[in-house]
């Protein structure tokens, strides 16, 4: 996603507005592989303040995530803010908060990948409600309900039951 900046760099105080659409390939992210379904959109506007070159606007999209109750895929819809700021050339103080560019273009990529991550949920989920794996036979509770339900798991609860049953009598 490269920017083409040749003239803004060179005029202050100048604006320009980019509407683009690219097709990205699988991204890596803490562990898990990270799907584009369809182009990531982007609608920036990118202004000349005489020191820097700020990027500001919107990206959004479709990804592929894998629902971390059922395993799932499913489709989620993002959309990000992206505030990115780029020393000019001439300008190139060390300065942490901006990066660098050369030549006439800005590769937003980076950025605007790292925006996305920061956005995805923890723990994405394919439905608010999803009922996830069964954990005895494993068969997804969405789909249908096997004969485990109603089986107590965790044995902690089933001395819990223990114990109400006394109580009852
Ligand atoms: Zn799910
Ligand atoms: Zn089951």
């Amino acid at each position: 996603m490269q920017l083409d900046v040749a003239r803004l760099k060179r005029s202050p105080g100048e604006s320009a507005r980019y509407e683009l659409a690219v097709d990205l390939p699988p991204q890596a992210f803490s562990g898990e592989e990270i799907i584009f379904a369809g182009p990531l959109r982007a609608d920036l506007v990118v202004s000349n303040t005489g020191k820097i070159l700020t990027v500001e606007g919107m990206a959004g999209g479709k990804l592929e995530l894998s629902c971390s109750r059922c395993l799932q895929h499913f489709i989620y819809d993002y959309k990000v803010p992206i505030d990115e700021k780029y020393a000019l050339p001439q300008e190139e103080e060390n300065n942490e908060e901006l990066q660098a560019f050369t030549g006439d273009y800005i590769d937003i990529t980076p950025a605007v990948i790292n925006s996305i991550f920061l956005a995805l949920p923890m723990k994405a989920l394919c439905t608010e409600g999803c009922q996830g794996l069964c954990s005895v036979c494993g068969s997804n509770l969405n789909e249908n309900s096997c004969g485990c339900a109603g089986e107590e798991i965790d044995p902690r609860l089933s001395v819990l039951k223990e114990l109400l049953k006394k109580d009852d009598k």
